[in-house]
């Protein structure tokens, strides 16, 4: 059984005497700027010249400083720019201006696991992971709940990174909801593998499979979105409610009996074949390797892939159809609200 910590296990006052530096304001960054402020612990939020997240922070009445400064300051400091800069921001504006006993936090191990990055000894190393994306980790502090996380110690040099761990997690709202004891490297792979083969790439490409399958055989265009896209969010949070048999037993016994036999047409041995090939890039870091690759070259091959999965006709379809929800206004300004 895994350890699992919750409220009661984790004490804030860990962080009392402490300065927390959150390095990036994107997703998670300004999740966990918000939440730890809001829980009483002392905030900073590290952000580049001319960063447009200067003004957003402010606007939350977050003390906003340089790269350098922040971390100068932090007795905590947490990186949460994106995984493949994080490597270069590291050398070139953290790691000269760290307090010599900071403790450095990541939100996910790739830098760690994949020696990207190697803090001396004197610095704690740890990992808080929360299990959701920044938006929600938010959102669920704010409506009282939390979003599960999972954490990690890499180097304990101060002999108090667990403690200090965990009262992270409690203030970042995490222990609400429940926070497993983990490692850089499992956290690292796991995540990796999560999101290649199931949540990410896996329910992409299920997607656009299923709704070529249906516009290729003549099937309308806006009924093949509600069949193979729409209507998943309603089957997931089913499943996020209460497993595969809760979606089971909502579902039609139509539905049910053609899942059973029908979904393992879909996933064969043949995938799962290639889920423990896509596991073994990710563990060898063959996939590391090739997502660094071509960072350091521009994202040439990224930039194109990215390109090539917005021209997908499902995304035209969609993005009309979805303007049919009344309460769905706001849901495709996402792009706006990205900004770095
Ligand atoms: P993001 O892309 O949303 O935001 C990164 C932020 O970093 C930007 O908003 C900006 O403030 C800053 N930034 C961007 N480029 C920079 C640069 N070149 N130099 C300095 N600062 C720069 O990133 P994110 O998705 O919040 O990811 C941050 C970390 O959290 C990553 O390690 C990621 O794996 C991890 N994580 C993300 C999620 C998620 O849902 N997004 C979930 C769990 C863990
Ligand atoms: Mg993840
Ligand atoms: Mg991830
Ligand atoms: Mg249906
Ligand atoms: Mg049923």
């Amino acid at each position: 059984m895994a350890d699992i910590f919750y409220d009661p296990d984790a004490d804030l006052a860990k962080l009392k005497n402490k300065k927390v530096a959150i390095i990036g304001y994107g997703s998670q960054g300004h999740a966990h700027a918000l939440n730890l402020r809001d829980s009483g612990v002392q905030v900073v939020v590290g952000l580049r010249e001319g960063s447009s997240s200067v003004a957003k922070a402010k606007e939350e009445g977050l003390e906003v400083r340089s790269i350098e400064e922040a971390t100068a300051e932090g007795d905590i400091v947490m990186i949460l720019a994106p995984d493949q800069v994080q490597r270069s921001l590291y050398a070139e504006q953290i790691e000269p201006n760290l307090k010599p006993d900071a403790a450095i936090f990541f939100a996910h191990g790739f830098n760690i696991r994949y020696d990207y990055i190697q803090p001396s000894a004197g610095h704690d190393i740890c990992l808080v992971a929360p299990k959701g994306p920044g938006h929600k980790v938010r959102a669920t502090y704010e409506s009282g709940y939390g979003t599960p996380a999972i954490i990690a110690v890499e180097q304990d040099a101060s002999g108090e990174a667990w403690e200090l761990t965990k009262a992270y997690a409690k203030g970042l709202g995490a222990t609400r909801a429940g926070v497993i004891k983990t490692t850089f490297t499992e956290e690292t792979e796991t995540d990796l593998f999560g999101e290649q083969a199931v949540l990410c790439g896996g329910v992409s490409h299920l997607i656009q499979a299923g709704f070529e399958t249906l516009t290729e055989a003549g099937y309308q265009p806006e009924i093949a979105y509600f069949e193979v896209c729409h209507e998943l969010k309603l089957i997931v949070d089913l499943i996020n409610e209460g497993g595969i048999t809760k979606q089971r037993w909502s579902c039609s016994d139509t539905a049910e009996y053609g899942d059973y036999v029908s979904g393992p047409r879909v996933v064969t041995d043949q995938t799962k074949s290639a889920m423990r090939d896509i596991l073994s890039d990710i563990q060898d870091g063959t996939f590391a390797k090739r997502f660094i690759a071509d960072q350091d070259a521009g994202a040439p091959e990224f930039t194109q892939l990215r390109e090539k999965g917005e021209a997908h006709p499902i995304e035209q379809v969609g993005r009309e159809l979805r303007k049919m929800f009344s309460w769905n206004q706001a849901a495709d300004d996402y792009q706006e609200g990205h900004a770095q």
